[in-house]
């Protein structure tokens, strides 16, 4: 475990996100880093992998930056790379919330709440717990008993939140998402909009929770879906229940695939047997995709190919 995955944002001013851009990714080039940062005028937005030497040069660099003053990095252990290339974007918003009117957290925001304050008030009567992330990641990890809006997109919670407005009405709200930056802005609008009596979010996100050394992720079900190679990593440290299920025949099942149809992409949980089964496809439309990436991954001959499709065409037709 010499290697280190640093998770971080920071709200601030950017004049020139595409400069900064620029700039960016040759100082994370020179550190020889691996990974994935969004840069906005709003601020920055990251998930980046390397050496402990070469993360702890980049942790510096930044916390010495005028800019980052008052960073944080949630850091996880790891034995190699979380990515295979450096990416830095410049981006419109750093989370993809697309409201009319925009949130600036540093102006309107829910109260911060440590592990343990979370933890606590999770568990008291009157308290919704709202989950502000995208479908695909709830459904393999998440907070016991939180709310999953039924979404595809985070971008599209807002709208789900106005017209399920009873389901905050006269509680405490609390939001949670991977490490922090969706609830900065989501607990905000929240605020803004007058949903809830109360709303709360938990500082740090999901990856600090798991880390303090008394909530231990506990009351979290499942894993935490992670936008890296690792695809889920564990949370809570206590007990694991598994919450996830096979989108094929519903059993429990924790290994993500992503549809075989490259023009489709969906997240599915499914089991290696029953991946196979389908070809990896979520539905027969995308099984029949003359570009399946399964049957291109696995070099299947045509006869074979048919012989799934026609037999799936039975169940599903
Ligand atoms: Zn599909």
């Amino acid at each position: 475990m010499n290697y280190r995955v640093l998770l971080y944002y920071h709200y601030t001013s950017i004049e020139d996100p595409v400069q900064f851009a620029e700039e960016h990714l040759q100082a994370c080039n020179e550190l020889n880093l691996m990974g994935r940062v969004l840069v906005a005028k709003e601020g920055i937005n990251g998930t980046v992998s390397g050496t402990i030497e070469d993360t702890n040069a980049y942790i510096d660099m930044m916390e010495n930056h005028p800019l980052f003053q008052g960073i944080v990095f949630k850091i996880d252990e790891a034995d190699g790379h979380a990515f295979k290339r450096m990416r830095v974007r410049p981006r419109r918003e750093l989370v993809n919330l697309s409201l009319e009117e925009d949130i600036n957290p540093h102006e309107i925001t829910g109260r911060y709440l440590s592990p343990v304050e979370f933890m606590e008030e999770m568990q008291q009567e009157d308290t919704v717990v709202l989950d502000v992330r995208n479908t695909y990641e709830y459904d393999v990890g998440h907070f016991r008993g939180a709310i999953r809006p039924d979404v595809e997109n985070f971008r599209d919670t807002p709208e789900w939140v106005q017209e399920n407005r009873e389901l905050f009405e006269g509680k405490r709200v609390l939001t949670y998402c991977t490490g922090g930056i969706r609830c900065e802005k989501f607990s905000g609008w929240l605020k803004r909009e007058g949903i809830g009596e109360d709303v709360g979010q938990l500082h740090g996100g999901i990856a600090t929770y798991s880390k303090d050394p008394v909530a231990k992720g506990q009351l979290w079900d499942g894993k935490m879906y992670v936008f890296d190679e690792r695809i889920t990593v564990p949370i809570n440290r206590v007990e694991h229940v598994v919450v996830g299920k096979d989108h094929y025949d519903g059993s429990p099942c924790e290994r993500y695939v992503k549809c075989s149809n490259p023009e489709c992409n969906k997240h599915l949980l499914a089991s290696e047997e029953n991946e196979a089964k389908h070809l990896g496809g979520c539905c027969l439309e995308c099984t029949k995709h003359p570009r399946n990436r399964y049957v291109e991954r696995h070099q299947l001959p045509e006869s074979q190919v048919q012989a799934v499709i026609s037999e799936l065409e039975k169940v599903w037709g």
